[in-house]
């Protein structure tokens, strides 16, 4: 706005429109004392009453007229109500009384007013109408027309209009409804063909000045009856002190400028009644005529009462618009809250969201920062530096405001490239959370719009007095402009969605940093818990270790002192059967002599069993494979050793052919002569024993198997028959110490073999082991 303009307005603004000192001439205006004694009057009285204005000053009000009781005790208790009591009355049916005068024995209608410490009464020609019938139905109409089929506030607004137009005559009526600066827009409209329409049309501010709007919200009706009116002026016995204040009065003279601008509308004649929703002026009915009008005041009153309905129906119809607005907004913010409280993944949550989020608010582009990641949807400024800037701004103003902001033209804040402003005039951004620097920005692009004003809005600027005065615009027509740098504006309804969409935010990292932290201490506790199982176990190795240690030394210690001690008396038998054949050589017949080899041989056979004993015991974990060991031979010799058992049993042994191995000899000896010993001694008593013995190439290495079926073993102990000393049956039933498979298992494993049995109770046990066919020299 320029200065000289402001200038203008500011000296428009402070013209005493409430008090003109004078009148329109439709009416008289009496001032009276609470005496009712007349003080001041409007100089019209000669034309309207027949008496001369300066007759009547200082004069008893009584000496005019008759007055009626229901107004004598009106004006009575007049001196006991409140300013406000007095406004709320005016345009009541009952604050219209009947005068007689009794100069001229004619009725006039009369309405009271109270200012300060006059009485106000205003009288006009009495007509006779019987309005209220007309009143009542135009009002449930009215009522009615809101509560039909949902329509656009615009279309029963018009109907309404109609009514009003068939009441009062007008030739054109519209709604003339603020913006938030008080700019004015004709938003619903009925007129007669020869008016030009104003619908759709923008006025500006300074058409409707501040005091001017002042008024209207104080008297809900204006009425100019004929814009050519000479005004009659107000007399009183001087000295007067101060003019009076006619902000209720319903004759006042309006403000020559006003004149002027309606002349310049070709309007006659004009009615404007106001239209208040909560106390501020939401807009008004405005009501033009191309010939004087006049409206009476029971008319006026029926105005009032259809302005004042259409208010409370406008204000219910946008209450409940909002409503539903607000309700459909936080239950799609409150829907997606709920999404985002859930998502594991929050960015890609709000990524998929994006598009939701947008449609609620008409947005075109989306920006935030959730923790260190940025989210950028839809049409957002490309520039980071210059998002960088907006950053700084919104961290500024979140510092300052805990409450979103909003604009729908960022360039008037901040000082923005084109691009930005293209893709980003509307901005509403909500902090997340200040400390982490959180928040989500909806953008919403520029929105070039051409506004049509009713003429210029600039008025003319003229100087009077010494003033710089504002001249009403001589033209109304159409005149449009651009509008840049702004966008649609923001339709929120309350912040209660975006509250919810917060919390849903703010929770969500609430719990997934809550859930971190637990994870963390679960992990730790399963750390600690796993390197105290491990401590465990090493140390139960450790002991393992020690025991295994000693007992090889045990085992190795009481191999070798058996074997020591077994030396002795076999040397003996040894000895003394050699002694034996040598005294008794020649007696002895070729049977005896046998047995006597027998024993030799068995003693020899012992002695080199203990022999290798001895040396077993020292066995370590040595490779160990450096005879040829025929196998056929072996077993041979071994079976020989159970010639006897194999006899008694009638056992019998099926053999393959057997290969040469690599090996000691001795101890593979050992370990076929226990398996057999095993097959005899754990055969069932009552099935005739068989052997199978068994050797397949498996390539590298030999897999033997010595087959019986005896009494079998139970697949739990598969394993356990292995270790030392491990047996399954008391020493009465199967005779022997549980080290011949402990023995085995060495001896394969010497060989670098594997040993392991199958066996079920019942139907046999196939011990199998493995050699290898490398020849390895130790
Ligand atoms: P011992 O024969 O001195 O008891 P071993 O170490 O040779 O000790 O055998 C361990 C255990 O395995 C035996 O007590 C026996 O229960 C079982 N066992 C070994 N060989 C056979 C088999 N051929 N049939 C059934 N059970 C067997």
């Amino acid at each position: 706005m320029n200065k000289a303009l402001e200038e203008a307005l500011q000296n428009c603004e402070n013209e005493p429109i409430q008090a003109p000192e004078s009148i329109q001439p439709h009416g008289v205006l009496l001032a009276l004392d609470y005496k009712l004694n007349i003080l001041r009057v409007s100089q019209n009285t000669q034309g309207f009453l027949g008496i001369h204005a300066e007759d009547m000053l200082q004069k008893p009000l009584r000496s005019f007229f008759r007055l009626p009781e229901t107004l004598e005790t009106r004006l009575k208790n007049y001196q006991h109500s409140t300013t406000s009591q007095q406004s709320n009355f005016y345009f009541q049916p009952n604050n219209l009384y009947e005068l007689d005068c009794i100069t001229n024995q004619k009725k006039y209608s009369c309405l009271v007013n109270f200012q300060e410490k006059y009485l106000l009464l205003e009288l006009e020609q009495f007509t006779f109408e019987h309005l209220l019938p007309d009143g009542f139905t135009i009002s449930k109409e009215l009522i009615f027309s809101f509560h039909q089929a949902p329509q656009k506030l615009e279309e029963i607004l018009s109907e309404n209009l109609q009514r009003l137009q068939k009441l009062t005559g007008f030739g054109r009526l519209g709604i003339y409804k603020f913006d938030h600066q008080w700019n004015g827009q004709i938003i619903a409209e009925v007129k007669k063909e020869n008016m030009p329409s104003y619908l759709g049309l923008h006025f500006p501010a300074s058409d409707i000045p501040a005091q001017a709007r002042a008024l209207y919200t104080k008297n809900w009706l204006r009425l100019i009856s004929d814009v050519n009116y000479t005004p009659a002026p107000i007399i009183g016995i001087p000295p007067l002190d101060h003019p009076l204040d006619l902000s209720f009065s319903t004759l006042r003279s309006v403000s020559p400028v006003h004149i002027q601008y309606l002349k310049n509308m070709e309007v006659k004649a004009s009615c404007s009644i106001s239209l208040i929703i909560d106390g501020q002026l939401w807009g008004m009915i405005v009501c033009h005529h191309d010939a004087p009008l006049y409206l009476s005041p029971q008319k006026r009153i029926i105005c009032v009462h259809i302005g004042q309905m259409l208010s409370i129906q406008v204000s219910t119809y946008e209450k409940q618009q909002h409503k539903f607005l607000r309700e459909r907004q936080e239950s799609r913010f409150k829907m997606i809250g709920n999404r985002l409280i859930e998502a594991d993944n929050l960015l890609s949550e709000l990524k998929n969201s994006a598009h939701h989020l947008m449609e609620i608010l008409h947005a075109t582009g989306l920006w935030g920062t959730i923790g260190n990641q940025e989210l950028l949807e839809g049409n957002v400024p490309a520039s980071p530096a210059e998002r960088q800037i907006l950053h700084h701004f919104l961290k500024d103003y979140f510092q300052k405001h805990d409450k979103p902001f909003i604009t729908d033209s960022l360039e008037k804040t901040l000082k923005i490239s084109d691009e930005f402003t293209e893709k980003a005039s509307g901005v509403l951004a909500l902090p997340i959370s200040r400390r982490n620097n959180n928040f989500l920005v909806w953008f919403k692009q520029e929105k070039i719009t051409f506004v049509t004003w009713g003429g210029q809005p600039t008025k003319d600027i003229v100087m009077a007095d010494g003033h710089k005065k504002l001249l009403p615009r001589a033209s109304f027509a159409k005149w449009k402009t651009k509008v840049r740098g702004e966008s649609t504006p923001w339709v929120l309804n309350d912040l209660k969605g975006l509250t919810a969409l917060k919390n849903a935010i703010l929770t969500n990292l609430l719990m997934r940093s809550e859930k971190i932290a637990e994870r963390k201490e679960e992990l730790e506790k399963e750390v600690a818990k796993k390197t105290e199982s491990l401590k465990k176990i090493k140390n139960q190795l450790e002991d393992m270790v020690v025991s295994l240690k000693e007992s090889n030394e045990e085992l190795e210690n009481f191999a070798y002192a058996t074997s020591h001690d077994l030396q002795e008396p076999l040397r003996q038998i040894s000895t003394f059967v050699q002694l034996m054949e040598k005294r008794m050589g020649g007696r002895l017949d070729a049977k005896e002599q046998s047995y006597l080899k027998f024993i030799v041989d068995g003693t020899e056979n012992m002695q080199a069993l203990i022999d290798d004993l001895l040396e077993y015991s020292r066995l370590t974990r040595q490779k160990y494979a450096n005879e040829k060991i025929d196998l056929n031979q072996l077993v041979a010799k071994v079976l020989h050793l159970f010639q006897e058992t194999i006899q008694n049993t009638q056992a019998q042994i099926r053999l393959d052919s057997l290969p040469v191995i690599a090996g000691k000899k001795v101890l593979v000896q050992q370990l076929f002569q226990n398996l057999l010993s095993n097959a005899f001694k754990y055969r069932k008593p009552d099935v005739p024993l068989r052997i199978n013995i068994e050797a397949e190439d498996k390539t590298n290495h030999w897999q033997f198997v010595v087959t019986d079926n005896g009494i079998g073993i139970l697949p739990e102990f598969h394993e356990a028959i292995f270790q030392l000393f491990k047996r399954l049956h008391t020493k009465h039933a199967y005779k022997g110490s549980g080290m011949g498979l402990a023995l085995c298992q060495k001896i394969v494993q010497q060989h670098l073999g594997n040993i392991w049995v199958n066996s079920a109770p019942d139907v046999g046990s196939s011990f199998y082991f493995t050699i290898p066919k490398t020849f390895t020299k130790t």
